[in-house]
Parts: structure tokens; C-alpha cells; sequence
């Protein structure tokens, strides 16, 4: 008898270890989050990931057939643990009913993964169409980030939520010259938009930060190497693992996501906010890049 205790605990332990990694560690349970920008790339992603660490995502995009797709693809057997809604953050009506739809369905909001974003026209200065170049790209990149963050705050401090706000910014968000000008000065400014709405926004315990990615091979970026005359896979694939120090190693849409998460998620409740997370491998810090 004593042997047979003896041996199942063995078992026991043994099953405990092997397992031990395997079990998922559910870093969002139960927590509600609006992805925008999430019918592809980096929203896509995310919304994935969230889903994965146990969150409820609305995920916000004008794309309607890729953001079903996305939400057929990460719900699983689980409807109900993610929804589409058509979003245009530059419109605040649809804005405000993304905000309502997940506390209609979900009953709170805890995130908000504010990423939607444009590259723009390749144009520069001397040659800037302010309407389709800046005021495009002001509208989706900054006045977007804007809405979102204003409805998705009020709602946070309306139920009292200890909210995360995180927004996707860029390496061009602290360098001038990688990218178009209407595009690096629209995330220069989401960085102070960041930092703003931190200050206000801490006394009620949300937190605001940003995410600065290096090149990623999304849609939006292939777009923008395109216009550079850059369509080749083997081009694209250098540029995106080409980072100072890092060189070899592509950053992926995933990566990114994955650092929205530690924004997202409790392990950075105490005190990180109002912060530009660069995930550059060293692009914009390392002075020598041989
Ligand atoms: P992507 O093209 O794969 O995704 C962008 C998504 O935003 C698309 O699904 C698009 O439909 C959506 N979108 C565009 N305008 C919108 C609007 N008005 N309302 C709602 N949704 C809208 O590109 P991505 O690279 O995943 O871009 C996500 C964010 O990452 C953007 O803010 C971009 O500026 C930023 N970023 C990208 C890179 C990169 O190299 N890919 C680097 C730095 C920062």
C-alpha cells in the first residue's frame, strides 16, 4: 500500500514537471480589450496573443472581411472570445460604439491597443500634398489615437477600471528621416499625446505607454519599400533583420505584440506609464551600426 503511495506521488511529480511549461500562463484572464488596426499585422497579432493570455478582444478595423477572418481564426470553438466591429478612428460616432459594443458584450474595458496607423505617401517636404500626405496621415495617426484614447478613458474612469492604454508609435517616433516627414511628425506627436495623457490619466490609475517598432514586414511596410522601388522578398527580409545590434534576427509582428502584452498586463501595473518603449535592437541608440 505504502509502496503504491509512493509511486503514484512519483508519477504525480513527475506529470507536474513535465507539464509544468505547458500549461499557458494566462497573463490577461478575463480582461476586455479594443485592438484597433487589428484586421492585419501587429493588431492581428495581438489580438491572437491577447486571446491566447485569456483576454475578450473587440478587434476595430475598416477592414471587414480580413477582421472576421481574424476573429474566425483566433476565436476558435470559443465565439465569444473575440468580435469584430467596423472602426474608422478617425470617426468619433464609430469609435464611441466600438467602446460600447465591448461593454455591451463583455461588460468592461480594461485595454486599449490603439495601433491602427497609416504610412502615407513616400513624399517629401518640398513636395508635401497637405491634404492627401498630412492632414491623411494627422487624421489616422494622431486624431485616431486621440479618439480612441478620450472614449476609451472615459469609460475606464467611469467604471473605475485601473486601465492600460498602450498605442503603437515607431523608430520614427524619435528619429527624423527613416520614413515620409508626415509620418515621423505624426508620431513624434502620438509620443507627447502618450506622455500627456499618462500625466491626466494617472490619478485614476490608467496607465498610458507606448510601443516604437523597428521595420516590420506588414502590409503597411511592404507598401511603403514598394514605393521605394524595394519588392523583392530578400530585400524586404534584410531591412526587417538589419536592426544596429541585432542584425540576423527579423522583428516579427508577434514580437511587437508580445511587448503590448507586458504593457497590457499586470506585471506593468505599478508605475510603468508614460513611457516610449523603442523595440529597435539598438536602431536608434547604437551610434557605430558595422
Ligand atoms: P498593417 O497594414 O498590417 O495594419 C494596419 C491596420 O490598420 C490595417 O488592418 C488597416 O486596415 C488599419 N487601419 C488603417 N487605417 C485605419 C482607420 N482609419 N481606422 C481603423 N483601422 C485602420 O500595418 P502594421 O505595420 O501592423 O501597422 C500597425 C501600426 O504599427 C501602425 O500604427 C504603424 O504606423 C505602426 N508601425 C509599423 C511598423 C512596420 O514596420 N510595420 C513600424 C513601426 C510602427
Amino acid at each position: 500500500m505504502v509502496v503504491i503511495k509512493e509511486v503514484v506521488y512519483v508519477l504525480g511529480i513527475l506529470f507536474f514537471s513535465m507539464n509544468r511549461n505547458k500549461v499557458p500562463h494566462m497573463r490577461l484572464e478575463g480582461k476586455v480589450a479594443i485592438i484597433t488596426g487589428a484586421a492585419s499585422g501587429i493588431g492581428e497579432a495581438a489580438a491572437k496573443l491577447f486571446v491566447e493570455n485569456g483576454a475578450f478582444v473587440v478587434v476595430a478595423d475598416i477592414q471587414e472581411e480580413l477582421g472576421l477572418k481574424v476573429v474566425a481564426s483566433i476565436a476558435g470553438p470559443d465565439v465569444d472570445r473575440a468580435i469584430y466591429k467596423k472602426c474608422d478612428v478617425t470617426v468619433e460616432k464609430q469609435v464611441e460604439e466600438t467602446v460600447a459594443l465591448a461593454i455591451e458584450k463583455y461588460g468592461t474595458l480594461d485595454i486599449l491597443f490603439s495601433n491602427a496607423g497609416i504610412l502615407g505617401p513616400m513624399d517629401s517636404i518640398l513636395d508635401m500634398d497637405m491634404e492627401d500626405s498630412f492632414d491623411r496621415t494627422m487624421a489616422v495617426n494622431l486624431r485616431g489615437p486621440a479618439l480612441c484614447i478620450k472614449h476609451a478613458a472615459r469609460a475606464m474612469v467611469k467604471r473605475q477600471v485601473r486601465g492600460s492604454i498602450i498605442c503603437t508609435a515607431s523608430v520614427a517616433s524619435v528619429l527624423g528621416g527613416v520614413v515620409p516627414i508626415a509620418y515621423t511628425t505624426s508620431k513624434h506627436g502620438l509620443v507627447g499625446m502618450v506622455r500627456a495623457a499618462a500625466s491626466e490619466l494617472g490619478k485614476h490609475g490608467i496607465r498610458v505607454n507606448c510601443v516604437s517598432p523597428y521595420f516590420v514586414a506588414t502590409p503597411l511596410a511592404i507598401s511603403g519599400m514598394s514605393a521605394m522601388g524595394i519588392n523583392n522578398a530578400s530585400g524586404i527580409e534584410a531591412l526587417a533583420s538589419s536592426s544596429a545590434n541585432l542584425k540576423g534576427v527579423a522583428l516579427k509582428a508577434k514580437h511587437v505584440a508580445e511587448t503590448a502584452l507586458f504593457l497590457a498586463s499586470d506585471e506593468s501595473s505599478i508605475y510603468v506609464s508614460g513611457h516610449n518603449l523603442v523595440i529597435g535592437g539598438g536602431f536608434t541608440v547604437v551610434a557605430n551600426v558595422n
